[in-house]
């Protein structure tokens, strides 16, 4: 007997309907002699009508009892598919974050997974329900419900996978897989067949919001292997698993984008050892990830200095940066809000030259100027004009060969 953990996406539980399909494939593992574990998000939309909300109240809610509100999205449908899957004649039971129950630190709105207790989940599965756990959602040592941050039903599920050493983790999604790049954005974007936890954990970073980077972290830590498909289909869908030779193979896996970032540039900074730690540390301390950093070759003294943070913590960041900078004696300030990040990532890089190269080519002949850069191993990032992201991201798409090659004409 297998131990199986599905998770289901907002699209895939978006109404009755859905729902009720859900419970027939849920149903259908279980008539295959598996042992059925369900994780859920709330239905498509519910999240973001909980968050508008908040903010509709308060500008900035109580952080406590954000959580205690956006967490009930998942309360709806595991309750549902519960009623339903009771309805044709099996055995379920819908379970809360605390009373699985997920343990988490205390960092509302972002909290991370510290515990699973498995016992009462076996002892559900051993009187033969199917268990239903609300994805997304933790509580704190001291009893509070937390959430895992936007997307983290993924997260549910592969550290409930792991906790419960399932034999199965499939996340079921409204595509049938994780693709080259974004297929709503590019349609002749292909379906990977499998991809290393490394590609997967840079393409999630990066942007692509198919699986979240946390459950990816956690799959490749525990050895979980995720199955991406759909929830509308019977298809193959793409294995997320440990490296293998055939991936090295191929020089570029995946192109990502991301317009969730703003840039700023503090010029004529003194150079001189502390400077950067006093204009980053206040940034930390508000809790202000900074990404892409630049700093310029040092000419008679002074540098510049140009970094991204995320959109939605621009103005904040913006007022530290201009106190920080006035405190150091920098010249001034300038920033840009309409960029966005495009990538190409592929663990061929390592062993490929000239990628780096062909990407930069690829947006020149398209007259697409490149504000910054970075590079790991694995991947090449250019900040760019956001107006220029689709054309980048197929341009991109193109000279790698990553479009559908078995698509025929009848
Ligand atoms: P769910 O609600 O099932 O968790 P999400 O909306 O979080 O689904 O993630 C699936 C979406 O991710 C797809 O509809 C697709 O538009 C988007 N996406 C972005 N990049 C990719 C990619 N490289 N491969 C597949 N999907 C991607
Ligand atoms: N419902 C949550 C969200 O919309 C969690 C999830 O869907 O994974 O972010
Ligand atoms: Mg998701």
């Amino acid at each position: 007997m297998a131990l199986v953990v599905m998770k289901f996406g907002g699209t895939s539980v978006g109404d009755m309907c859905r729902i009720r399909n859900v419970a027939k494939r849920v149903a259908k593992s279980f008539d295959n002699g598996n042992q059925v574990i369900v994780v859920l998000s709330a239905m498509a939309g519910e999240t973001n009508k909980l968050v508008a909300m908040a903010r509709e109240m308060e500008d900035s809610p109580n952080e406590r009892e954000y959580d205690v509100l956006v967490a009930t999205g998942e309360q709806v449908t595991i309750s549902l598919l519960s009623i339903c899957l009771q309805g044709m004649g099996y055995k379920a039971r819908s379970f809360l974050g605390h009373q699985v129950p997920i343990i988490t630190d205390n960092a509302f709105s972002k909290a991370r997974i510290e515990r699973i207790g498995d016992r009462k989940i076996r002892e559900a599965l051993d009187e033969g329900n199917i268990a239903v756990i609300a994805g997304f959602q933790g509580v704190d040592r001291d009893g509070n419900i937390t959430t895992l941050g936007r997307g983290g039903s993924d997260t549910s599920a592969v550290a409930i996978a792991a906790a419960l050493k399932a034999d199965v983790c499939d996340i079921f999604t409204d595509v049938d897989g994780v693709y080259t790049t974004d297929p709503r954005l590019v349609p002749e974007a292909s379906k990977i067949d499998k991809i290393s936890y490394d590609e997967m954990l840079e393409m999630a970073s990066l942007g692509a919001k198919v699986l979240q980077i946390r459950s990816v972290e956690f799959a490749k830590k525990y050895g979980v292997v995720i199955h991406v498909r759909s929830s509308f289909n019977d298809n193959p869908g793409t294995l997320v698993m440990k490296e293998d030779d055939e991936m090295e193979a191929v020089l570029v896996s995946g192109i990502t984008y991301n317009k969730g970032e703003a840039k700023i540039s503090v010029f004529n900074v003194p150079d001189q050892p502390g400077v950067a730690s006093q204009l980053f540390s206040p940034l930390s301390q508000a809790n202000i990830t900074v990404d892409m950093i630049i700093q310029n070759v040092s000419r008679g003294g002074f540098t510049d200095l140009t970094f991204t943070v995320p959109r939605t913590d621009f103005k904040r960041a913006l007022t530290l940066v201009k106190k920080a900078a006035e405190e150091i004696g920098a010249d001034g300030v300038e920033t840009d809000e309409n960029i966005a990040k495009v990538s190409i990532v592929g663990v061929g890089m390592r062993s490929h030259s000239g990628v780096a190269s062909t990407m930069f080519q690829a947006l020149a002949a398209e007259g697409i100027n490149i504000l910054m850069i970075s590079t790991s191993e694995i991947k090449v990032s250019c900040i760019i004009n956001d107006k220029y992201t689709e054309l980048a991201v197929r341009v991109l798409h193109d000279i790698f060969g990553l479009a559908k090659k078995d698509v025929k004409e009848e």
